[in-house]
């Protein structure tokens, strides 16, 4: 921990963390957004606790629980292919970590909760717009069984906070907001390579064994090959975890090394978006010209982040085990081809393997491209409709299969489809549609609703946040009040002139 005190931006060296007293927003606070399923499931709290006027102070940063030491940790990055020096939670605090009833260790966090030693040139504050994506999109995206960080709480205020949003020519003046988030460890692929850009390589060993002890169990302290044993876990998991975010279509959106985690869950939501119309270079920031961190590019930016890590690693690998973490590195892609093609092959029901699946996969993919076809509710057709619906191609209300059946090859697609279901000895239609129906949900968290939640909690007007959370807990299931609000119909027309900026 850094001894110098104060928030004054700085640079830091010889430390992993910096002691920083969040900064209280401007009251009133309103409380706008909570999950009982953190509160109470990860936290052992009543979500009763959170009606009070003390949980919005103890969640926003006003006041600290007894004993909590906040502190900003020290990382840097990769920013779009380039090393971008010190960055740090420029507007985060750690407030501790919680071992729950279960045994397992959460470390807290409060997000826009002011400037600590690593706010640069911003202003430490995250805007209700961003900090309502992060809470509904980290709950929605567990609920989807995708490895992510989690939010109990979303806190606004009246606190002015400028950003860069034009209306009608003008800066609109946005308010903060603070969301509590909880990760086993927040800790970054950013966290080892400030420490070895700066040859504080004892400190970068000093936190490795911290972050092996803690996180990864099954490593043996006394292993000599621990910290390979390690590269070659967090290859595994960040392939697995990127295979999960292309089977529901959500493209992070900046892939930068500060924003990869060390434990490959999805953490730092920003501009973030769920593919709609399928396109492999569906860009949902506004700000990423170049389609670096497209969805398609996803997978190739992992492997860039996973060779950054391992030269943040080579200081304390012998030069035998930097050849042998080049050869896992390179296992990467094949991981995740093999975890990409197992997805599909589950989203479309198909069991066994056989020689032409990749082939109906890659078919089916490109029809959805040329009519621009609904990710995820083509995939979810297909779950609900039963083989005869599809033979007989009864697309009543299946909106997104009528669009896809427009394809001029679609019937060969079909035909070539059902061959396959019915060379399923052990299986049946309703088996085959239930199976489905886990993997392929039938709502995610679209720009467009995100964008409705927004509007109405800037007003002070929490219902629809609390709806689309409570509708994205349950993604898989049929839901009649997701129904009324149209959140399985086609997208409405401004949903199309919707944009997201870095900006938050
Ligand atoms: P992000 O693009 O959100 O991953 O942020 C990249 C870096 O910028 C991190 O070090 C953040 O803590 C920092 N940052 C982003 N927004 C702000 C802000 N409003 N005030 C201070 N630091 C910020
Ligand atoms: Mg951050
Ligand atoms: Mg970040």
């Amino acid at each position: 921990i850094d001894e110098v005190d104060g928030n004054f931006v700085r640079t830091v060296k010889n430390c992993i963390f910096s002691k920083s007293i969040p900064t209280p927003l401007k009251g009133p606070l309103k409380l706008a957004a909570v999950s009982k399923d953190v509160i109470e499931g990860i936290l052992d709290l009543d979500t009763a606790v959170t009606q009070s006027d003390d949980f919005l102070h103890y969640a926003s940063g006003g006041r600290l629980l007894p004993g909590s030491i906040p502190l900003a940790h020290r990382y840097g990055g990769h920013q779009f292919g380039y090393w971008a020096g010190q960055l740090g939670d420029g507007r985060a605090h750690s407030l501790g970590q919680y071992i729950n009833r279960k045994g397992e260790i959460w470390e807290l966090q409060l997000k826009g909760s002011g400037k600590t030693p690593y706010s640069r040139s911003g202003d430490g504050r995250a805007v209700i717009r961003s900090s309502v994506r992060e809470f509904l999109c980290s709950e929605a995206m567990h609920s989807l069984g995708v490895p992510t960080s989690r939010a109990a709480s979303l806190i606004v205020s009246e606190e002015p906070v400028f950003r860069d949003q034009f209306y009608n020519g003008n800066v609109k003046t946005e308010r903060g907001a603070v969301v509590l988030r909880l990760a086993k460890s927040w800790f970054r692929i950013g966290s080892l390579e400030v420490l070895s850009q700066s040859g504080e390589i004892d400190l970068l060993r000093k936190l490795l064994n911290f972050v092996i002890d803690e996180h990864f169990p099954s490593i043996n302290s006394n292993d000599p090959d621990k910290y390979l044993v390690l590269y070659t876990t967090v290859v595994n998991e960040t392939a697995l975890l990127i295979a999960q975010w292309m089977s529901v279509g959500f493209t992070h959106g900046v892939c930068n090394t500060d924003n990869f985690s060390l434990l490959s869950i999805t953490i730092d939501y920003g501009p973030f978006g769920f593919m709609e119309s399928y396109d492999p270079n569906f860009i949902p920031n506004t700000s990423d010209d170049e389609g670096r961190y497209s969805i398609g590019a996803q997978a190739n930016v992992g492997l860039f982040n996973l060779e950054k890590l391992l030269w943040a690693l080579s200081p304390v690998l012998s030069n035998k085990q930097q050849r042998e973490a080049k050869i896992i590195l390179k296992g990467y892609v094949d991981i995740y081809q093999k975890r990409i093609h197992q997805i599909f092959k589950a989203k479309l029901g198909l069991l066994d393997e056989e020689e032409d699946d990749g082939y109906l996969i890659a078919f089916l993919l490109k029809m959805m491209e040329d009519t621009q076809s609904d990710f995820t509710m083509t995939f979810r057709q297909l779950s609900e409709a039963s083989a005869e619906q599809l033979h007989n191609r009864d697309f009543t209300k299946m909106w997104a299969l009528e669009e896809l059946s427009s394809h001029k090859h679609f019937s060969d697609w079909l035909n070539m489809y059902l061959l396959r279901l019915s060379r399923q000895p052990n299986d049946n239609d309703a088996d085959r549609q239930d199976r489905m129906k886990t993997v392929n949900p039938r709502y995610v968290l679209r720009n467009w609703m995100a964008e409705a939640a927004i509007r109405k909690t800037e007003m002070n007007d929490f219902s629809e946040v609390e709806q689309l959370h409570r509708v994205l807990s349950f993604p898989f299931i049929t839901q009649e009040t997701a129904e009324e609000a149209g959140y399985a119909a086609r997208p409405p027309l401004w949903a199309k002139r919707l944009k997201v900026s870095c900006s938050s």
